[in-house]
C-alpha cells in the first residue's frame, strides 16, 4: 500500500492527548505487518508523542490499535524522554548483569 495514502488515512485520527488531528508531515511509517501498520507520531498541537498500531485494509477508514489510555498518554507527556545517557546505562547494566533475576529483585 502506499505510503502517503497511508499517512492520509492517519491524518483522520486524533491525538490523544488533546485531540488535535495529525499532519502527516508528523507521521513517521516504522512498518507492517500484512493489514497492521506501526506509526511513530507527533502531536504539532501539544508536541507529544505517540505510537499507534492501526489496522489499514483498502477501502475501510482505518481501525487503531493502542494500549495506552488517555491518563497514560498524559502520564508519558509529562515524563522525560530517552536519552543517549539512559541506552548507555542500560548497555552498560546489561554487559555486566550475570542473568540472576531473583538477585536483581533482591531475593537472591
Ligand atoms: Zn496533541
Amino acid at each position: 500500500m502506499d505510503e502517503r495514502f497511508i499517512k492520509r488515512l492517519i491524518t483522520n485520527i486524533r491525538c490523544g492527548v488533546c485531540g488535535h488531528p495529525y499532519n502527516p508531515e508528523n507521521i513517521n511509517i516504522l512498518g507492517h505487518s500484512n493489514d497492521l501498520w506501526f506509526l511513530n507520531v507527533f502531536c504539532p498541537n501539544c508536541h507529544s508523542y505517540g505510537l499507534v498500531a492501526a489496522v489499514i485494509k483498502e477501502g475501510k477508514s482505518p481501525e487503531v490499535i493502542t494500549d495506552l489510555s488517555r491518563e497514560e498518554y498524559a502520564s508519558f507527556k509529562e515524563s522525560a524522554s530517552i536519552g543517549a545517557d539512559d541506552v548507555l546505562d542500560i548497555h552498560e547494566f546489561l554487559d555486566n548483569f550475570n542473568g540472576d533475576i531473583l538477585h536483581l529483585l533482591g531475593e537472591g
